[in-house]
C-alpha cells in the first residue's frame, strides 16, 4: 500500500464524517474549530475525545488513544492496520450501493406473497411498523441488474458481497432489513441457513439514535423480536443481532446512565438467559442498571406476543425483572 494512496483514502473519508456515521456527536466546541465528546473508544463518562476536524485527528484524554481515520478504526473495530485500510475502503464504496440494493428490496416486498405471508405468519402486519423497519424482499434475481442499470460495476457488488463471486444474487427469498452499512437477511425457507450478513460489521444497536435519549431501553436478540415489541407500544426497544455484543454496542449501552433490561431468548438450553447473566454483570460493572426479564421457557419476545401475549403482560415480567 502506497504513501498516495493512504494520503487519498484519508482525504476521502475526514475522520469527522467517519465518526459521525458512527454516531459520534460534539457536545462542544473549542477554539480552532476543535470538538470534544464523548469516546467511542472507551466507557466515557464525561467528555474526553478530543477531534481535530481540520486535521483529521483524535485524542482521547481518558484512554490516551489518538491518532487518524485509520488508527481510529483500528481501535474501534480490533483491527491491525491492514484490515483496518480494507475496512475503509470498503465503506467508501458500500454505503450508497446498500443503500439501493435496499430500495430495490423494498419494492420487491408487496410483489411477492410469500414474503408478506412469512411477515404475518411472524405478527408483522403493520404497515408503520414495515416502514419503519425499512423491510424489504429479496427474491432470488433481479438484484444484480437493477444496479448494474444505476451504473455500479459488477465488480463493486461482488465486493459487497450482493452478488456471489459466480454472479448470482446473493440474498435469495430473504426478508432483509437494513442496517448501519449491512444489511440483515432472514431466510423465509427453512432449507436456507436462517441469518444472513453481509461481509463486514453488523454495526451498532439496531435503532440507537431514536432508543438512546430513553432513560429505560429494552434490548432483545433478534429483529423479529424488536418488530413484535415495537408493534405492541415498545418504543424504547433495541436490538443486538444476537445475544454476543460487539465493542461498538457495548459502549453504546453505557454512554450513559440508563436501565437496560435484557429480553433474551429464553431457550431451553439456557444460552439466551447464561448470554444475559454474563451480560449484565460486565454492565453493572460499568455502572449501567440492568434488568433481566424472564419470559416463559421457550419464548422470545417474538413468539410471545405472536402466541397471545400482550403489552401489559410483557409490562408485567419487565415489573418482576431481576437484576
Ligand atoms: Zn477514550
Amino acid at each position: 500500500m502506497s504513501g498516495p494512496a493512504l494520503d487519498e483514502l484519508k482525504q476521502q473519508i475526514p475522520l469527522l464524517n467517519y465518526l459521525q456515521a458512527h454516531d459520534w456527536q460534539p457536545t462542544r466546541q473549542l477554539s480552532r474549530g476543535r470538538l470534544m465528546g464523548l469516546c467511542p473508544l472507551h466507557c466515557d463518562h464525561k467528555p474526553s475525545f478530543l477531534v481535530d476536524p481540520s486535521k483529521s485527528l483524535f485524542y482521547c484524554y481518558g484512554c490516551g488513544r489518538g491518532g487518524d481515520v485509520i488508527r481510529f478504526v483500528q481501535d474501534y473495530h480490533h483491527v491491525e492496520f491492514l484490515p483496518a485500510v480494507a475496512l475503509l475502503y470498503q465503506w467508501r464504496g458500500l454505503a450508497p450501493l446498500v443503500r439501493e440494493a435496499a430500495g430495490f428490496y423494498r419494492m420487491q416486498l408487496h410483489r411477492h406473497g410469500e414474503a408478506v405471508e412469512y411477515l404475518q405468519q411472524r405478527g408483522v402486519r403493520s404497515p408503520e411498523l414495515i416502514e419503519h423497519m425499512q423491510i424489504g424482499y429479496a427474491p432470488g434475481g433481479g438484484l444484480r441488474s437493477w444496479l448494474m442499470q444505476l451504473g455500479h460495476p459488477l465488480q463493486a457488488l461482488r465486493q459487497a458481497g450482493l452478488v456471489t463471486a459466480v454472479g448470482y444474487d446473493a440474498y435469495r427469498h430473504r426478508l432483509v432489513f437494513p442496517l448501519e452499512g449491512n444489511l440483515y437477511g432472514r431466510s423465509i425457507s427453512a432449507a436456507a441457513p436462517p441469518h444472513r450478513f453481509l461481509p463486514g460489521s453488523k454495526g451498532g444497536l439496531y435503532a440507537w439514535e431514536q432508543v438512546r435519549r430513553y432513560p429505560e431501553v429494552i434490548l432483545v436478540e433478534g429483529l423479529f423480536d424488536y418488530a413484535a415489541l415495537w408493534q405492541a407500544g415498545f418504543y424504547n426497544v433495541s436490538c443486538a443481532m444476537g445475544n454476543h455484543l460487539n465493542a461498538h454496542q457495548y459502549g453504546q449501552l453505557c454512554d450513559s446512565r440508563r436501565t437496560v433490561y435484557l429480553a433474551f431468548d429464553a431457550d431451553p438450553n439456557g444460552s439466551g438467559p447464561q448470554a444475559a447473566q454474563w451480560l449484565a454483570r460486565r454492565l453493572s460493572e460499568r455502572g449501567v442498571s440492568v434488568r433481566r426479564v424472564a419470559l416463559p421457557e421457550g419464548h422470545d419476545p417474538n413468539s410471545f406476543f405472536v402466541q397471545g401475549g400482550n403489552a401489559r403482560q410483557f409490562q408485567l415480567l419487565m415489573e418482576a425483572a431481576l437484576p
